[in-house]
């Protein structure tokens, strides 16, 4: 399909220019004023087009839980997620349609579903969530969620004795399954990419760590983990490895060009100047940082020492939306207050590169996406500057940031397929998903986790909280 979107507001460096942009191929092709028109015409009468962003970390089996679990910290929030997370495929396909449709209808392109697998059925896990990204036609990233220790670990002893627990499998059949999944689902020339996605350091010996990691130049694909999202975390691997998890990651060749890091609160200044040499990529997760109380990442710090930096939504059960406009809004401003100096705080402007480019250097797909140039591929959106939310007329990227905006997304283009018109996802019906998801869930004032009350006081000790 072709497109000439026409007298469309852009930015430039210092301002904003009014011209016609053309997709041909899957590509923008032309970017200028009064191009002869070509395929379908777009109005762009007070349009603003900018790249697509990347959802550059999420969950989608989530969706299942959102609004639902109380105010708990990581670790016992995880207890209660991992209770009652989904055992149907079919559910894990409604959930990761309905994030690819949020994300979409939030100015994003791309996906990064770090994805829960059902035990037992994670090739039918992985299968149901890349059905529903092909279906949608959003460009998705899949990592399958992969450890092979037993949860308890993952907490710090703080001092306590612990007797030694049975991994959940073999280093061999971790790395195993990411094999198979690479072999099986791996098709970045359909828009599916499988990433090599350990669930985090804490949670992962270092033999399948190690293996993981070398998948990445076998199979020329991005690697992804959580990292230090909490203190307990924190005070693990000083107790465990008398290192940080960053330090350990690097010993274990984790870190590079294509590795992007989810959370990344608890660094310090030489873990954050590993993460520069190496040049991965942190992803920022504002919101459920907050929710679960984990803390406020140093971004301004990884911006100053060179760190590329993404944003992510993180799952449904955390945030509790897969609204990414929200998560750049509140991931931008909230370094305001960890800084004085206020001409490091991160501009509007910055926030939507961050949210683009950022994202696409982190997967390693900065020369086809994530800026708004002739040749790159077309993965855009046009946002409707007349939707109530966007007025009066300011600074376009200043109200998309900073304001609240609000069903704005006009058009989305996927490498140059109009996934988004007119305000509503074509690919799919939105009603049928509205109806499975209504048919699938039901209402809860409270439930009951078996899990939670066992780690409480184990955990409360640990992080030198009062006993019950
Ligand atoms: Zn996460």
């Amino acid at each position: 399909m072709e497109f000439t979107i026409q007298s469309v507001c852009v930015p430039t460096r210092d301002g904003y220019d009014w011209v016609d942009v053309q997709i041909q191929q899957g590509r923008i092709t032309a970017i200028a004023p009064h191009l002869p028109p070509l395929g379908t015409l777009i109005n762009g009468h007070h349009k603003l087009l900018l790249p697509g962003f990347v959802n550059a970390h999420t969950h989608s089996p989530e969706m299942w839980q959102r609004g639902l679990i109380a105010p708990l910290p990581l670790e016992l929030w995880l207890a209660e997620l991992y209770d009652f997370t989904p055992l149907a495929p079919e559910k894990i396909y409604w959930s990761a349609l309905g994030t690819a449709v949020e994300t979409l209808l939030s100015g994003g392109t791309t996906v990064v579903d770090h994805l829960i697998l059902i035990p037992g059925q994670e090739m039918e896990t992985i299968a149901a969530a890349v059905r529903a990204y092909r279906e949608v036609g959003i460009r998705a990233f899949v990592g399958p969620l992969l450890h092979d220790q037993d949860f308890i670990t993952s907490l710090p002893t703080g001092g306590q004795s612990r007797s030694p627990v049975p991994n959940l499998r073999s280093a061999d059949e971790t790395i195993a399954l990411a094999k198979a999944a690479i072999e099986q689902f791996h098709d970045p020339a359909a828009g599916i990419h499988i990433m090599v996605a350990p669930t985090g350091p804490q949670l992962c010996s270092d033999e399948s760590l190690a293996g993981l990691a070398a998948l990445r130049d076998r199979y020329d694909v991005c690697l992804h983990t959580h990292l230090l999202e909490t203190r307990g975390q924190h005070l693990l691997f000083t107790e465990k490895y008398g290192c940080s998890a960053v330090a350990h990651l690097q010993r274990l060749n984790f870190l590079g060009e294509t590795t992007s890091l989810a959370h990344c609160v608890w660094l310090d200044d030489a873990d954050i100047e590993m993460l520069a040499a190496t040049r991965s990529t942190v992803v920022h997760n504002p919101l459920s940082n907050l929710r679960l109380g984990s803390g406020i990442a140093p971004v301004l710090k990884y911006r100053a020492a060179g760190v590329n930096v993404a944003f992510g939504c993180d799952g449904s059960a955390s945030n509790d939306s897969q609204d990414l406009l929200e998560a750049i809004k509140l991931g931008s401003i909230l370094h305001n207050v960890t800084d004085l100096e206020y001409r490091h705080w991160i501009t509007p402007r910055q926030a939507v590169t961050m949210a683009a480019l950022g994202g696409a250097k982190g997967l390693g797909l900065q020369a086809v996406t994530g800026t708004l140039a002739v040749g790159q591929w077309a993965d855009l959106v046009l946002y409707d500057l007349e939707n109530l939310s966007l007025l009066p007329r300011t600074d376009p990227i200043g109200q998309l940031v900073l304001g609240r905006p609000t069903q704005a997304v006009h058009s989305v283009w996927v490498q140059g397929d109009r996934v988004v018109a007119d305000g509503t996802v074509t690919t799919i019906h939105l009603d049928t998903l509205r109806a499975a998801l209504l048919d699938h869930s039901e209402w809860h004032a409270q439930r009951t986790s078996t899990t939670l009350p066992q780690f409480q006081t184990y955990y409360r000790q640990a992080m030198g909280l009062a006993a019950d």
